[in-house]
């Protein structure tokens, strides 16, 4: 029930005119299927009535027109026109030959190309499905209650029979494996993309370090981990870095966050985490470390920023940063602790800049 529900309240893109990826592949087998169905049929009808009848072959004919149209027709009406095709083509076979020798088996492959190619309201295939549904009851009153047009003798029944059953199950086979590794392509491509837009959505375009939301839900895993853990914080923020903006020029600017970005990540080392926390501040998350720890990280990365000489387009120049950490209290959620440090950075910038305070 609660399937059925779901199915019913099914969302359908908007845009009518895009066809359904499955339907172009599971149209192009079922028509060419059908087409060796139809000249199987003309035979077989042919030896086993010993005259020539020529609707099979009509059949066929307009199934090659409804493929030649089939690119410039909306998928809706090449759906009616294959439903059309089938159905015509079932009330014929049992009409002419009676109900147990299987024309009527092919419509079963209607209900698979409307549920899965359609992209239409779950009302509307359902609409369609018990048409075909009323289609089949009809074609069962009728071929039980009429004698056939045409006797056949047992042995052509049997052959009959045997093709028709044999065509619907390799047609709905056909059709199943078109669905089934399309379906499983389309989630592995998915998978892949949500992945790929999860790193985009996380990941600093310019430093190509962790951007703060995706260093939140890094630091909230943690801490969730194990919250008796213990772990440090770091903020750190260049000094007088509008300075550098107006002097050299914003390119440079840019230069000197990249290159940040790329010593930071290279002296990690798996003793902390850093990520670009917004404009020219850094934070860093070192877990299992204490508060001695980190401090001598952050002050050994200071001192070597410090004595780094940075090149931008024959400018030399070389920057200072100032940090606060915080640990641990086992008290303050991780918020505050983020607060702590950056207050610890406010205090390192009033009192002169270039200098850690832990
Ligand atoms: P303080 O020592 O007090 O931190 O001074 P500051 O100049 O570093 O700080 P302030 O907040 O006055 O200026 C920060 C500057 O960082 C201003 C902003 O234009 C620059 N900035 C922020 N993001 C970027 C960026 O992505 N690229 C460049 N080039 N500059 C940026
Ligand atoms: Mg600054
Ligand atoms: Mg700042």
């Amino acid at each position: 029930m609660k399937l059925f529900l779901n199915f019913l309240r099914q969302q359908v893109p908007k845009s009518g005119s895009e066809v359904p990826f499955y339907y172009q592949q599971s149209i192009r087998i079922n028509d060419q299927m059908l087409a060796i169905y139809l000249f199987l049929s003309f035979l077989l009808i042919s030896w086993a009535t010993r005259r020539f009848f020529w609707l099979p072959i009509l059949f066929q004919g307009l199934l090659l027109l409804k493929l030649y149209f089939q690119k410039r027709i909306s998928v809706r009406l090449s759906l009616l026109a294959y439903t059309l095709l089938v159905f015509a083509w079932c009330w014929w076979y049992v009409v002419s030959f009676g109900w147990s020798q299987g024309g009527q088996h092919i419509l079963t492959v209607l209900i698979l190309l409307v549920f899965f190619c359609l992209y239409e309201p779950p009302l509307m295939k359902l609409a369609y499905f018990l048409a075909i549904f009323a289609m089949r009851m009809y074609l069962f009153y009728y071929g039980t209650s009429h004698e056939a047009l045409i006797a056949l003798d047992s042995f052509s029944c049997f052959l009959m029979q045997m093709v028709n059953t044999s065509a619907m199950f390799l047609i709905l086979a056909s059709c199943c494996i078109v669905y089934s590794s399309n379906l499983q392509e389309t989630e592995r491509q998915l998978l892949l993309r949500n992945q790929q837009l999860k790193v985009q959505a996380e990941t600093d375009p310019l430093t190509k370090l962790i951007n703060r939301r995706g260093f939140l839900s890094l630091m909230n895993q943690y801490v969730q981990q194990d919250p008796q853990a213990m772990y440090c914080v770091a903020i750190a923020d260049i000094d007088f870095f509008k300075r550098i903006n107006d002097t050299y020029g914003h390119n440079c600017g840019d230069f000197t966050l990249q290159k940040l970005g790329t010593l930071f990540r290279e002296r990690a080392a798996e003793r902390y985490f850093v990520s670009r926390w917004g404009g020219e501040e850094f934070c860093f998350f070192f877990p299992n470390v204490n508060i001695d720890e980190a401090g001598q990280i952050v002050t050994d990365l200071l001192l070597e920023i410090r004595r780094t000489e940075l090149e931008y387009e024959g400018k030399r120049f070389s920057i200072t940063l100032t940090a606060g950490v915080e640990e641990n209290d086992y008290r303050s959620p991780l918020p505050e602790l983020i607060e702590s440090a950056d207050r610890k950075l406010y205090q390192g910038k009033q009192h002169g800049r270039n200098q850690i305070v832990v």
